[in-house]
């Protein structure tokens, strides 16, 4: 059997900040290879880093030294507008803060990203419907987020990052303001859309019972990644 495809590489990732007269060494030679369909999670510390690894990873930041590989191609090498290209098309993100548009519904916030692209207003609407239902929103899809709840609004923003079937999608503590049980439906929603839809998950998280529930775990620590 071959290997399976790898989706996002990171080689050697170093980044420092600088804060005032120092700089803080966060990142310190990060290698970590993501492979097609595989659901990793990543804990550590606060401050530990990890929020600055995915964003190296998403190319929404770059590193001082050291490359992003994502679907094939040098990301971190590539200018700006490029980047923003290569990132569109093959990654998705979801945050803390599910950052949904307050004016429109469910459906409409999830179909957005495919309208953008171009995709016919109609087309759009389905796919959305069809994500919705796998993350269990079908009854929901006509409600904009203040009528929904903090799950369910957080299954939102995971359908419309995957929407557009990215090869990754890049989720930074999205169950972190929620409580164990609506924490509990946004990882099964993750898990059906990894499983049907074959979406490599990279979740950061402080959650250690969710993270022992993914794939692979690994965990953050002096600016290096550990089994
Ligand atoms: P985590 O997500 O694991 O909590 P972060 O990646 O957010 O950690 O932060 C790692 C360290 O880098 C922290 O000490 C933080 O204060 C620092 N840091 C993060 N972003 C910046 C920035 N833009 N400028 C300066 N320091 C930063
Ligand atoms: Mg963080």
């Amino acid at each position: 059997m071959s290997d399976p495809v790898i989706v996002l590489q990171a080689n050697g990732l170093h980044r420092t900040y600088a804060e005032g007269p120092l700089s803080v060494p966060v990142l310190k030679g990060i290698d970590l290879t993501v492979r097609a369909g595989e659901m990793l999670a990543i804990v550590g510390a606060s401050g530990s880093g990890k929020s600055t690894l995915l964003q190296l990873m998403g190319g929404l930041d770059r590193p001082d030294q050291g490359e992003v590989l994502l679907a094939g191609a040098a990301f971190s090498r590539l200018g700006e507008t490029a980047r923003g290209h290569w990132r569109n098309r093959h990654l998705g993100f979801v945050y803390q803060a599910h950052h949904l548009l307050p004016e429109f519904s469910a459906e409409d916030n999830v179909a957005m990203p495919l309208l953008i692209r171009g995709v016919a207003h109609r087309a759009a609407r389905q796919q959305a419907q069809q994500i919705l239902a796998q993350v269990g929103l079908a009854a929901r899809a006509a409600h904009r987020p203040a009528e929904l709840s903090g799950g369910e609004r957080q299954r939102v923003a995971i359908a419309r990052a995957i929407v557009t079937r990215p090869a990754v999608v890049l989720a930074d503590e999205p169950t972190g303001n929620l409580d164990s049980q609506s924490s509990e439906g946004v990882f099964e929603a993750m898990q059906a859309l990894n499983q049907s839809l074959g979406t490599a998950i990279v979740l950061v998280t402080h959650d250690r019972q969710l993270a022992a529930r993914m794939g692979r775990l690994l965990t953050m620590r002096d600016g290096l990644l550990h089994a």
